[in-house]
């Protein structure tokens, strides 16, 4: 099967890529081997919320300067960085989602599930974070946690909003649907809680909140687990402001940023090759003439252009062997420290020089294979080195500036 590109991983960086190229026309196949990083988002994404010394970043302009070379950012150039971050935001709008973000170019804080505010560059609307926060028609929330719903701390979310000046009290309710699913301690999950807070449990649960005597200035502060197709009819029977705070584990912002990326891509006539998994590639005088799926047998998915989207380990786009981390598809040069024993620090919460391994590229995230650039294969995204992208707070600002850049140029050279 023939394309202009194939895209190897459907995470946050793979999709931004081939939702780009779509968009410009060009014949485009996603191959994904499963669920991505972007099903546990919290509706926050990261650009850059430390900086190289750990600090919050106040003028991301400034921080994005100091960088190391082998930085993605800095291989786009710190210039470039501002136009590509717009780009991606009207691209996430184009998926027909909404965001929120701060006025000028810096970052804003948002809640993360465990209830620590930490810099955003976008979060979705709905959800708590500097600006939704600052809408609130009182300085006084109410957070409300679901009896036996593990993967969200309202207690935690309190303290933060109390340590930020708002009134704040915790409540929590239970309905008979809630008392249902908890009866298996494995369904207490968000997607299961919002396939049951549907129709009448979503009524039956606005009427459990409607009796918790919550005081009427008190914007409530919920779970992320409504379907944003329901919002309206619960809205209409609490009538009360609500805003949402994210959960732990699969998360409904995740969930919806997926699925509105992925329903984007099949409108612009790009294929999803769901379930298979890249099991080899061919090359030819530093080119990639084909790769191989472990489902379609002889079949050979052949392009122009190829981009490497697998992700970090997390997606096993990189793996830790005992004593190397290797790309195991590809066969691509990873850059790592090269002794085990210089992978991680005493220093628990130091930055460990683990994370920032990934595939080696050239300046045009060309990737490499023994020491040369392949021609037509491009990675993007967290399958790269040089970020450390958890302690940086910059997964999806990688990830998705990456992926436009090298998107853009194939598009420019073809
Ligand atoms: C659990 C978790 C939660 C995170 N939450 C946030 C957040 O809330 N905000 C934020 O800014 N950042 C977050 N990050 C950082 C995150 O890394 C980036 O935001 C970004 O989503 C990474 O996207 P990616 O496309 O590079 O990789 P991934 O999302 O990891 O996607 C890689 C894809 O490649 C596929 N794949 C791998 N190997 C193959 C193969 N051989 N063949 C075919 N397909 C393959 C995988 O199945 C997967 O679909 C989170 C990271 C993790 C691990």
């Amino acid at each position: 099967m023939r394309f202009d590109t194939i895209i190897i991983g459907a995470g946050l960086a793979g999709m931004t890529a081939a939702i780009r190229l779509a968009e410009s026309g060009a014949k485009v196949a996603v191959v994904s081997a499963g669920r991505s990083a972007l099903l546990f988002n919290t509706g926050s994404f990261g650009l850059l919320g430390f900086d190289t010394a750990h600090n919050k970043v106040n003028d991301r302009a400034k921080a994005l300067t100091e960088l190391p070379e082998d930085h993605p950012y800095s291989k786009i150039g710190a210039g470039g960085i501002p136009s590509l971050a717009d780009e991606a935001r009207a691209l996430l709008e184009r998926c027909g989602l909404a965001f929120r973000c701060s006025s000028n170019w810096n970052n804003h804080d948002r809640i993360s599930p465990l209830g620590i505010f930490r810099p955003a560059w976008l979060t979705l609307d709905g959800l708590i974070c500097e600006s939704t926060l600052a809408d609130m028609p009182y300085r006084r929330a109410a957070v409300v946690g679901l009896a036996g719903f593990l993967d969200f701390y309202p207690r935690f979310i309190a303290a933060s909003l109390r340590k930020a000046g708002y009134e704040c009290d915790v409540f929590t309710v239970d309905t008979p649907d809630l008392q249902a699913l908890r009866a298996s301690e494995t369904e207490m999950r968000a997607v299961n809680i919002e396939r049951t807070l549907h129709g009448y449990g979503l009524i039956r649960f606005a009427e459990e909140l409607k009796k918790l005597n919550i005081p009427s200035d008190a914007t409530l502060i919920l779970p992320s687990v409504i379907d944003k197709d329901e919002l309206e009819i619960f809205n209409q029977f609490l009538r009360r402001p609500f805003l949402f705070a994210p959960t732990l584990g699969v998360s409904l912002p995740g969930i919806s940023i997926h699925n509105a990326m992925v329903s984007r891509l099949k409108e612009l006539g790009g294929r999803i090759f769901n379930g298979h998994r890249v099991n080899g590639a061919d090359y030819e005088d530093n080119r990639l003439t084909g790769v191989t799926t472990d489902k379609l047998d002889d079949d050979r998915l052949v392009a122009d252009n190829y981009i490497f989207a697998a992700g970090s380990f997390f997606s096993h786009g990189l793996m830790a062997e005992p004593d190397s981390i290797v790309e195991p598809v590809l066969g691509l040069d990873v850059d790592a420290p090269q002794e085990r024993s210089a992978w991680f620090t005493p220093d628990l919460f130091g930055a460990q020089p683990v994370m920032k391994s990934g595939v080696a590229t050239d300046g045009d995230f060309k990737a490499k294979r023994d020491g040369k650039a392949i021609t037509n294969l491009y990675a993007v995204g967290s399958v790269l080195s040089g970020a450390d992208s958890v302690r940086e707070d910059s997964g999806a600002g990688v990830a998705m500036l990456t992926a436009l850049r090298v998107a853009d140029s194939i598009i420019k050279h073809n």
